[in-house]
Parts: C-alpha cells; sequence; structure tokens
C-alpha cells in the first residue's frame, strides 16, 4: 500500500472512536507496509483493533487465530454489527455443522469476508489448508500468542503448528500478540512464528490504580473470616475470589452465601448453561462475588470490578498479573489481595511430580518466583514489573502493602536476593 490512508478517518467511520490508543496507529501502520509485528499490551489496551482495522482497509481476508470460541464469537457480533454487509467476519471452529462451513466458504470466495477467526485446530486441519490455499489472505494475526509458550499461563501445543499452516496456506505478514511480557515467551513467539525480523511494539504494564498486598495464610478458618470482612467493608462492590480447587471454590461460595453474600461459584465443572448465567448475573451485578477457578476471566470484561483476591497462592505471577489485571480496568480503585503460606507452596510443588520431567522444571522455577514476591519486602509493583523487564523509577508507589508499611530489615528479604533468585 503506497499512499497514506487516513487512519483516524476509517477509525471513526468503522469503530466510531475519535483517537487511537497507545501505540495502535504505529502498530497498524507498520503492519499496512506489510510487515510482520510483535505486539505487547496489557489486557484492556485494545490489542484487537490493531488488527481489525487495517483487515477492513487491505485486500483479501486476514486470518485470526484466537484460543476461545466464546470470544471468537462475541468479535466476529461485533464487526459484523458495525458493518454495513453480512459476512465480513466469520470464524472457523469445531462448533460448526456442515451447511454453517459451506456458508462460511462461499462469503470467503466471494471476497466480502475481511476477517476470519479460526481455532489453532482448525487453522491446522488439512481440508481448512487446502480451502485457504486458494483464497487471497491479506495478513495472520495470531491472538493471545503467549499460547506458544509454555511458559506462558496457557500452552496449547496447536499454537506450535500455526507456523507450518501459514507456510502451507501462503505467506503474509504476520502480526503476533499477547498481554504476556516474559522475554521467554516473547522469544519462544518469534521463533515459533519466525518472525525474528518484525518490528516489536510494548506498552508500559503499569496498572496504577491498582493497589497489591499479600497476607499470611494461617488456615482456612481465619482466611475465611478475613475475606468476609474484607466484603462487608467492601459491601455491594463487584470482586473476583480465585481458588486453585474447585472443591474450595465450592465451599467458600457456600461460606459466603451463609454470610448474606450475593455469591456464586465458577468453575469448570459447573455445566455451561450455570456458568453463562453466573457470568450474566455478575455483569448485571445480581451477583457481587464470583468464588471461581482460573477458568473464570480470559475474556470478560466488567470494568468495575473493585477487588480480586486469590485465596491459594497462584502457579505463575505471570498468572497473577493477569487475574489481577480484571480489577479496576474503568481505571477506579482495584484492590489485590493474595494469600500466601509456605504449606501452599509445598502442596503445588507435590502436585507435579507426576508430570515430565521438563514440566516439573518449568513449574518450579515459575513458583519460586511467586515465593520470591510474596516473601519479599520490596515494593510489590517494581518486583511485578521487574518480573516483565520493566524497570519502575520510582522506589515507593504508595499503592502496595510493601510501600504503605514497610517490614524491618530482619523480617524482610534483602530485594538482591530475590532478584538472583528469578
Ligand atoms: P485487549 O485485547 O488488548 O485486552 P480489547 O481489544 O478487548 O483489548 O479492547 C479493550 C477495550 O478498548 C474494548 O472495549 C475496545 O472497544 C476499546 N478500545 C480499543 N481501541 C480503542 C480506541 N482507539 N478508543 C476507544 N476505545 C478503544
Ligand atoms: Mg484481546
Ligand atoms: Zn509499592
Amino acid at each position: 500500500m503506497t499512499k497514506e490512508v487516513n487512519l483516524t478517518e476509517k477509525l471513526k467511520h468503522y469503530f466510531g472512536f475519535d483517537k487511537f490508543k497507545g501505540d495502535q496507529e504505529s502498530i497498524i501502520r507498520n503492519l499496512l507496509a506489510g510487515r510482520d509485528t510483535f505486539v505487547l499490551m496489557p489486557t484492556g489496551g485494545g490489542k484487537s483493533l490493531c488488527y481489525q482495522l487495517p483487515s477492513l482497509i487491505m485486500d483479501g481476508t486476514a486470518i485470526v487465530v484466537s484460543p476461545l470460541i466464546a470470544l471468537m464469537k462475541n468479535q466476529v457480533d461485533v464487526i459484523n454489527g458495525i458493518s454495513e454487509e453480512d459476512g465480513v467476519a466469520h470464524y472457523l471452529n469445531s462448533s460448526l455443522k456442515k451447511a454453517e462451513i459451506d456458508n462460511v466458504r462461499a462469503d470467503i470466495l466471494s471476497g466480502r469476508t475481511k476477517l476470519l477467526y479460526v481455532a489453532p485446530e482448525s487453522l491446522n486441519k488439512e481440508e481448512n489448508m487446502e480451502f485457504l490455499k486458494s483464497v487471497k489472505i491479506s495478513f495472520y494475526a495470531i491472538d493471545e500468542a503467549h499460547c506458544i509458550s509454555e511458559w506462558g499461563h496457557d500452552f496449547r501445543p496447536e499454537y506450535r503448528k500455526i507456523r507450518h499452516a501459514i507456510e502451507t496456506i501462503g505467506l503474509a505478514p504476520v502480526i503476533a500478540l499477547t498481554a504476556t511480557a516474559t522475554d521467554k515467551v516473547r522469544t519462544d513467539i518469534i521463533r515459533s512464528l519466525g518472525i525474528e525480523d518484525c518490528a516489536e511494539f510494548k506498552s508500559s504494564f503499569n496498572r496504577p490504580n491498582l493497589y497489591y498486598e499479600v497476607r499470611p495464610k494461617k488456615n482456612d478458618d481465619d482466611t475465611n473470616k478475613q475475606i468476609i470482612k474484607f466484603i462487608k467493608q467492601h459491601a455491594g462492590k463487584s470482586g473476583i475470589i480465585y481458588c486453585l480447587s474447585r472443591k474450595k471454590v465450592e465451599e467458600l461460595a457456600a461460606i459466603l452465601q451463609a454470610n448474606d453474600i450475593k455469591a456464586a461459584p465458577y468453575h469448570a465443572g459447573l455445566d455451561s448453561e450455570t456458568r453463562s448465567k453466573t457470568q450474566d448475573d455478575f455483569l448485571m451485578e445480581e451477583i457481587d462475588v464470583i468464588v471461581a477457578t482460573i477458568a473464570f476471566g480470559m475474556g470478560i470484561d466488567k470494568p468495575d470490578v473493585r477487588f480480586v483476591i486469590h485465596y491459594d497462592i497462584p502457579k505463575s505471577l505471570e498468572g497473577y498479573y493477569q487475574e489481577t489485571g480484571r480489577a479496576g480496568r474503568d481505571g477506579e480503585e482495584g484492590i489485590c489481595v493474595v494469600f500466601y503460606s509456605k504449606n501452599d507452596l509445598k502442596k503445588l510443588e507435590k502436585f507435579m511430580e507426576g508430570k515430565p520431567v521438563a514440566e516439573q522444571d518449568i513449574g518450579r522455577q515459575l513458583l519460586q518466583e511467586t515465593e520470591a514476591y510474596a516473601e519479599s519486602s520490596v515494593c510489590r509493583r517494581k518486583m511485578l514489573l521487574h518480573y516483565f523487564g520493566e524497570e519502575y523509577a520510582k522506589c515507593n508507589c504508595g499503592m502496595c502493602d510493601n510501600c504503605l508499611h514497610p517490614k524491618t530489615k530482619i523480617e524482610g528479604k534483602d530485594y538482591l536476593l530475590t532478584i538472583l533468585k528469578a
């Protein structure tokens, strides 16, 4: 594309927004120029638009690889809602029937489909690759690209085969997008997709409105009491409580309900109808508190979640950052509390024993980093950002327990020690 496109006008025309957020415009220009692109932006930063807008401008169909069927459907509905024509966006995944697939293919061949969302399994299917060979592809967008890496919090082996699929279907620029910022994940993504010469765009991961706190966990009974007290102090506010096991989720939800708190459990063991009702009730504020396993949250866009509590220490700092990131998306208060005990750490280590050695090694290292975070007396924000390769210059953020209530030297661990361990 040689001529300069007025992107602001396109943005207004298609999405109704007046200006770009963060690096969106440079990212889009880079992609329009045909370059591979790597985008690191925290959740809520506006990654989708970085591929949606150029797909509507460019010739051909953009392929968007995305891991979750629910998210795909949602995005497709949004795009079709803003387009004058039908079939501008479609998705291909295992939920479609034969007739629906035929319809999608017909729309693609007619040239009206600008965006095709695919699950990685569907992309890698022989018959789909064969079909897509005959289609003009504008570019490939790999959303939630951290799924490529075992160092990410949501590894999907099928993501590893994307490069092969691209080579089979036909080369076109690749844009990889993720909110997962560790260097190991980044390297994995770039290597696996073969985009070593890509332009990289990284936004800051600092969330200044989030308050971080680590509380010692004595026992379940004491933790339950603290949580009930906390919720009562924030009556009527929306919050999420993460637990590691389904059993704990059920137990705690029942305890909260017995204490007149509008709470509901959420985990992958519940049927999809119950889950989607719970989600809706939470969005509509029929329910204040969701007690959930990490199955809850990806793609949930409730801007006014006021607190995220971790009943158990998370398996990785990466996961912790993502989960706490669901608080305060509107920029207002967000309180993030995690309960920590050495015992829980030992339990998590025990869980890993049956797994393959390589997986155990990764798991242990991730746990050590979480441990270092929990035991440190250094500013939590500084540690979290350091984990993502970002230096936080201030020494007192004023928005974490360690900055507000500094520990004595004997109580706290040396910063150097934690850094060396990480
Ligand atoms: P991410 O995938 O990075 O988590 P999304 O793509 O879901 O973020 O976008 C988050 C929110 O920001 C969405 O509600 C989206 O409509 C909004 N958004 C994106 N770009 C803009 C913009 N330029 N101006 C205003 N709102 C935007
Ligand atoms: Mg996204
Ligand atoms: Zn701090």
